[in-house]
């Protein structure tokens, strides 16, 4: 039975490699995987998933106010689709998860979806809070932070790796300007190791 799927984390976890390995097993098997990728992120070229190991693969662009359903309805009827991979979901808007559902229930086609949890400010995006509540299977893809622990939470930072807490939910950059973290240092605004290292050497000196 088809399911709606959402692959959620914090940044940098590797949603998009887990998005491409499935599309390529869908392939491997002869089956017709549609890609799909939101036109705000430009990173790797409209029109395409990357991934930071090196690997990426052709998408379909959608933009916020486009009728996913009518979409892929349409190319179903065309060319036969068996399965939706759709990457940076938590840019859909809450309508679109809905339409997403829809493929689902009256198509019968697995959509899978893979998006970040929460922003900058811990608060979710609104397609990873409808996926959140309308989704069959919540798949958490694991990374850790510079402690060890699950990392569950993203900062963002400047150049000098400074935390910036106020601005746009929605920033596209590259891995740099995001750094993924646990709670606890989510809220002490650590991006990574150094401070704990300079305050063990003022201990020690
Ligand atoms: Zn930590």
């Amino acid at each position: 039975m088809a399911k709606l799927y959402f692959y959620y984390s914090a940044m940098n976890a590797g949603k998009s490699t887990t998005l491409l390995q499935s599309a390529y097993n869908y392939r491997e098997r002869g089956m017709k995987p549609l890609l799909l990728t939101p036109t705000l992120d430009h990173r790797a070229g409209s029109g395409t998933i990357a991934s930071r190991i090196g690997i990426s693969a052709e998408a379909m662009i959608f933009h916020t106010d486009d009728n996913l359903f009518e979409q892929i309805n349409t190319l179903h009827q065309q060319m036969g689709i068996n399965c939706v991979l759709v990457d940076e979901a938590q840019f859909l808007t809450e309508t679109q998860v809905w339409q997403l559902s829809d493929i689902v229930d009256q198509c019968h086609i697995p959509v899978l979806t893979y998006g970040i949890r929460t922003d900058f400010r811990a608060r979710t995006f609104p397609g990873s809070a409808a996926l959140l509540s309308m989704a069959d299977n919540l798949v958490e893809i694991k990374t850790i932070c510079h402690c060890g622990r699950k990392a569950t939470h993203t900062l963002r930072v400047d150049i000098h790796n400074h935390v910036i807490s106020q601005g746009e939910q929605i920033e596209v950059g590259g891995n740099e300007r995001y750094v993924s973290v646990c709670r606890q240092h989510f809220k002490q605004k650590q991006p990574s190791a150094r401070a704990e290292q300079l305050q063990y050497a003022q201990v020690l000196s």
